[in-house]
């Protein structure tokens, strides 16, 4: 009798997991595939991808995709013409030809702020670092006159 009783509960238990794991997992079909790499997934239904790799390589991808906004490419601009103006600006003033620096990515119509000496020439600055533009007669090209930020130029 006894034997019965636990045989039913068994049977009962059985059917409850059964109903709780199809609830739950689905068997895959092998159409769900990761998004992100492609291979067939297996486990909950609800999964989109194989392992937190994959989603975390996917959501970067699409950060990565995404159009920047204006306010994201200035700033981006600012910081990379004062990355590169840094290391030529060691001295207090240097004179550079203004091709080395665009080689390097550097856009002279970003800046943040402006000073203007005495004679009238009005140096541009990404933050502490500025530069004046200069066009060379003899050598017909343009020349960066490099400053550093000083307090008088407030
Ligand atoms: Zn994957």
């Amino acid at each position: 009798m006894l034997n019965r009783i636990i045989a039913c509960f068994k049977t009962k238990l059985v059917v409850y997991l059964y109903v709780y794991y199809s609830y739950k997992y689905t068997i895959m079909t092998s159409t769900s595939k990761c998004k992100y790499c492609n291979e067939p997934l297996s486990g909950r239904a609800d999964k989109v991808f194989c392992t937190t790799y994959c989603k975390s390589a996917y959501q970067y991808q699409q950060k990565k995709d995404k159009p920047k906004s204006l306010f994201e490419q200035v700033d981006y601009q600012l910081k990379l013409n004062r990355k590169i103006l840094k290391p030529f600006n060691k001295n207090g003033v240097t004179t550079i030809r203004e091709e080395v620096l665009l080689k390097e990515g550097f856009n002279p119509k970003y800046f943040t702020n402006y000073w203007k000496n005495e004679k009238g020439d009005v140096y541009l600055f990404c933050y502490e670092y500025g530069f004046l533009r200069k066009f060379d007669q003899r050598k017909k090209l343009y020349r960066l006159i490099l400053v550093q930020w000083q307090a008088y130029m407030k």
